[in-house]
Formats: C-alpha cells, sequence, structure tokens
C-alpha cells in the first residue's frame, strides 16, 4: 500500500505544487490521476519515485517511509513509463533497453537473456528485439518501456501521460497493456491522464487542482460531478456527457435498463 500524508511540495518559496496531499493507494488497485496543465500530476510522481524529495509530509510503500536513505531499495519496487517515450531509449537496440533496468540491477547475463526474450513476447515485441527503437512506432515504443518495467517486476508502475503522445492504435495497445497489468500481474497501476476515456477503466479517480485534491472517488461518481471536471477544465468524453445529460431527465434516469446501457456504451471496455 502506498500511504501519502500531508504531503507538500513547493519548487520556489513562493508556490505550493501540491498542498498537504493526503491519499492512500491499496496494493493491486488501479487509480488515475487527472487535472489540467500544471496541477501537480507530474510532481506527485516524481515525489513517489523519490526524484523529489516533500517540503512537508511523508511518503510511505508497504510501511516503509520513502527516504533519502530508502529511495534506492523503493525504487526497485516502483517503475515509471513517462510521457515521452522517446526519452526513455538509450540503447541501440530494442533488447538493449529491455535490459537496462537489469543490467543496473545486476541480473546475471544468462538470467538477462531469458528475462528481456520473456517480456518481449509478453508485449508482443519478441520480433523487434534486434531493431533501433527509433523505428519504432509510438505504441510499440511505449511497449517496450513497458516490458522493461515488468522484466523488473516491478510492483507499482506509475505511467505518467504514457499515452498522449500516442494515435488511436498506439493508445489502444497500451491501454490493453494496462489492463494485462493489473489483470495478470496484479500490479499496483497509476495513470496520469488527460484522456477520461482511459481514466474511466480504472478503480479510482483523484483529480487534482491547484496541488490540492478537489475528488476521490469512482470514475462514475466523478462523472456525475459536473463541477468537478468543469473546474479543473477536463473534457467529458461525449458519450459521458451525453449519459450525464441523461440524469437530469427524470424519466430516462429512473430508466435503469437504459442507463445502463448509456454507462456501457460510454466506457471503452
Ligand atoms: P502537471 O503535471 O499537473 O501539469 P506539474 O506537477 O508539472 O503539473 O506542475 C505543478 C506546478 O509546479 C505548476 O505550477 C508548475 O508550473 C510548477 N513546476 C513544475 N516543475 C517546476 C520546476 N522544475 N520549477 C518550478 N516550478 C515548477
Ligand atoms: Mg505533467
Amino acid at each position: 500500500m502506498i500511504e501519502i500524508e500531508n504531503l507538500s511540495f513547493s519548487y520556489t518559496k513562493n508556490d505550493k505544487a501540491l498542498d498537504n496531499i493526503n491519499l492512500k493507494i491499496e496494493n493491486g488497485s488501479w487509480i488515475s490521476i487527472i487535472g489540467h496543465n500544471g496541477s501537480g500530476k507530474s510532481t506527485l510522481s516524481k515525489l513517489l519515485v523519490g526524484l523529489l524529495e516533500p517540503t512537508q509530509g511523508t511518503i510511505k510503500i508497504d510501511g516503509v517511509l520513502l527516504s533519502e536513505k530508502t529511495a534506492p531499495e523503493l525504487r526497485k519496487k516502483i517503475g515509471i513509463v513517462f510521457q515521452n517515450p522517446d526519452n526513455q531509449f538509450v540503447g541501440v537496440t530494442v533488447k538493449y533497453d529491455i535490459a537496462f533496468g537489469l543490467e543496473n540491477k545486476r541480473v546475471p547475463r544468462e538470467e538477462m537473456h531469458k528475462l528481456v526474450d520473456e517480456y518481449a513476447k509478453k508485449v508482443g515485441m519478441y520480433e523487434y528485439l534486434d531493431r533501433e527503437p527509433h523505428n519504432l512506432s509510438g505504441g510499440q515504443k511505449q511497449r517496450v518501456a513497458i516490458a522493461g518495467i515488468l522484466a523488473l517486476n516491478q510492483e507499482i508502475v506509475i505511467l505518467d501521460e504514457a499515452t498522449s503522445m500516442l494515435d488511436p492504435e498506439g493508445t489502444l495497445e497500451t491501454i490493453n497493456l494496462i489492463k494485462a497489468l493489473k489483470s495478470d500481474y496484479n500490479k499496483t497501476i497509476i495513470t496520469i491522464t488527460h484522456d477520461l476515456d482511459l481514466a474511466s477503466l480504472s478503480d479510482r479517480i483523484v483529480v487534482l487542482k491547484d496541488g490540492n485534491i478537489i475528488a476521490d472517488d469512482k470514475p462514475i461518481n466523478i462523472f456525475k460531478n459536473k463541477k468537478v471536471l468543469d473546474d479543473s477544465n477536463l473534457l467529458m468524453p461525449l458519450a459521458l456527457s451525453i449519459y450525464n445529460e441523461a440524469l437530469n431527465y427524470e424519466e430516462i434516469a429512473n430508466n435503469k435498463d437504459l442507463m445502463e446501457c448509456l454507462w456501457e456504451s460510454s466506457l471503452m471496455e
């Protein structure tokens, strides 16, 4: 479990990028963090992986306080996939890139080859092992990045706008893989996203605004709350706005089958 208590972070004397955040994330759950630009989403993800240190408050992971001392150990549990897949590649081949984290972890060579093959297969990139990462599509790059994290067997995976640079096909590839991370590997998943279709698939949505949590609930309840979405400039997917509009008409809203049908059609499942 991730336990965030009274967490604040400032980049300068005068700002509050995060202002007294309290949040618990259960192991094996999928949570989406949404909010307009500058609301503090990336700051939170950087604090979670120990790239920034809290100005105030604490982060505990499975009961261990995240600090300079514990960060190297805790980082073995948390992997992060960034927005731009190009920034996370260092190697000349896909194989090298998936192996990168394992090499850092000093996994013996033979074991490393085995893991690279295994996880490249899992994400459907086995045929591409000797290719140059730069020539892959956006969705393929994200799949390679995710293979690298799977190979390290990290329990918590943060995806910071991991689909925002992708075309619809790449987005769908990545979404399917995120679903598998949860269902097949029981990972704890934190998706940071503008994409409410993606967020609607998670167990829970946390809405950040100006460094504060303004809502924390199941997707259906968040989407019912038009004020929260308006407040944070988030555009509701069209299907969801139809669902929401229907809620205003008693006769329609009371028709459970119809409402269920509208809700189902608004989810990307
Ligand atoms: P988000 O990811 O939600 O767009 P960020 O966490 O990147 O938001 O930013 C939160 C706030 O912190 C914003 O006001 C942003 O301008 C500020 N900020 C982010 N990074 C820096 C930085 N390196 N130095 C100073 N201010 C920053
Ligand atoms: Mg960001």
